[in-house]
């Protein structure tokens, strides 16, 4: 990830100012507020704004008039209490702000995500970065055989080179073609002063889907919860769960006590169907148990085995 000298003035400017106020703050967050956090090849996750922190949550489960803690123990035990039972709108009284540069086929599944404010980049109004993602060698696989929506093996060796070397070579095609059709260089010089540009919402159409694209994305936490819960997970694709896992830091630093809550009955919990809970059951009585007789289909009980460990998949 590159920033331009004008951009990381602008950083250093946004980081160097001080404000006093009398709401809550995160110390911990506050030191990374408005830092690129890099991630992919040319993507970055900035925070730009928050508000709330751990006792705002606490504070309106109780309603309470002051910042509602009691003791840190006590507001662990409620926080989990509210993640556990997913009482969820207290987690709604806290909010946040990225700044995010990522790939438009990764901003196209993110945007499916309707409970958040966003803004994205004008490519109408500004001509787009000349920068694209290239996957890395160890992100190159091939289709996976089970199943439709994921990755199988690495590629590797002279097909991985061939595969990178068209990613590359189409990106920058496109990108010349968008550049002669708007009769302008990406640093800003018309190409030939006898012509006129074609208007930037229309020249952008050919751009590869790799291309850069940037927003303002805000969110309360509860969404922001539901977004990482479901984009950090391995069956959410590589570079979205990249995004998400450079958020989950964050998270981390904004509401430390809601993120091990997030961790131990999101992340790391597995749901089980009532078929599935009655198939653990008799496995931990030591009765006996296949998946003839356990009404689960092929995958529910593959699933199941390797959420508990059990050495009893199928084929
Ligand atoms: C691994 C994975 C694979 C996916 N594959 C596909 C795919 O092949 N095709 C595809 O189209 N999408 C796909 N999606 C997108 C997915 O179906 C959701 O659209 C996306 O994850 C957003 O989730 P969400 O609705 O919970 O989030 P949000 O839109 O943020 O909504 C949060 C919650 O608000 C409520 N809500 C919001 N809007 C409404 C509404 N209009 N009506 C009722 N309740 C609402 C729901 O409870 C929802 O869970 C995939 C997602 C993942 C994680």
């Amino acid at each position: 990830m590159k920033l331009t000298k004008e951009q990381k003035k602008e950083i250093e400017e946004q980081q160097s100012q001080k404000n006093s106020t009398k709401r809550v703050t995160s110390p911990e967050l506050e030191k990374i507020l408005y830092e690129a956090l890099p991630v992919l090849d040319h993507g970055f996750v900035r925070v730009v704004d928050y508000m709330g922190d751990d006792t705002s949550i606490v504070q309106s489960a109780r309603v309470s008039y002051g910042k509602g803690t009691k003791k840190v123990s006590t507001d662990s035990g409620l926080i989990k209490y509210l993640m556990r039972h997913r009482h969820s709108t207290p987690f709604e009284m806290c909010e946040i702000k990225y700044h995010v540069k990522l790939p438009i086929f990764i901003a196209r599944q993110w945007i499916r995500h309707r409970t958040a404010n966003v803004n994205e980049y004008s490519a109408r109004y500004s001509v787009l970065d000349k920068e694209f993602y290239i996957p890395s060698k160890e992100n190159l696989a091939a289709q996976s055989t089970n199943n439709r929506q994921g990755r199988g093996n690495l590629i590797n060796g002279s097909q991985a080179d061939e595969i990178l070397n068209l990613l590359k070579d189409d990106a920058e095609r496109n990108y010349k073609n968008y550049e002669k059709m708007l009769n302008e260089k990406y640093d800003g010089s018309t190409i030939d002063e006898s012509k006129q540009g074609l208007a930037r919402e229309l020249a952008r159409m050919n751009l590869t889907l790799n291309a850069y694209t940037q927003w303002y994305w805000k969110t309360d936490l509860l969404n922001l919860l539901n977004f990482l819960s479901l984009r950090a997970d391995n069956h959410a694709q590589y570079e979205i769960r990249a995004y998400a896992n450079v958020m989950i830091d964050t998270l981390k630093k904004w509401v430390p006590i809601t993120y091990e809550a997030f961790m131990d009955y999101r992340v790391g919990a597995t749901e089980v169907s009532s078929k599935g809970k009655h198939v653990i059951k008799k496995m931990l009585k030591g009765e006996k148990c296949d998946f003839e007789n356990s009404q689960l289909s092929k995958r529910e009980w593959n699933e199941l085995m390797t959420s508990f460990g059990f050495n009893e998949k199928i084929i």
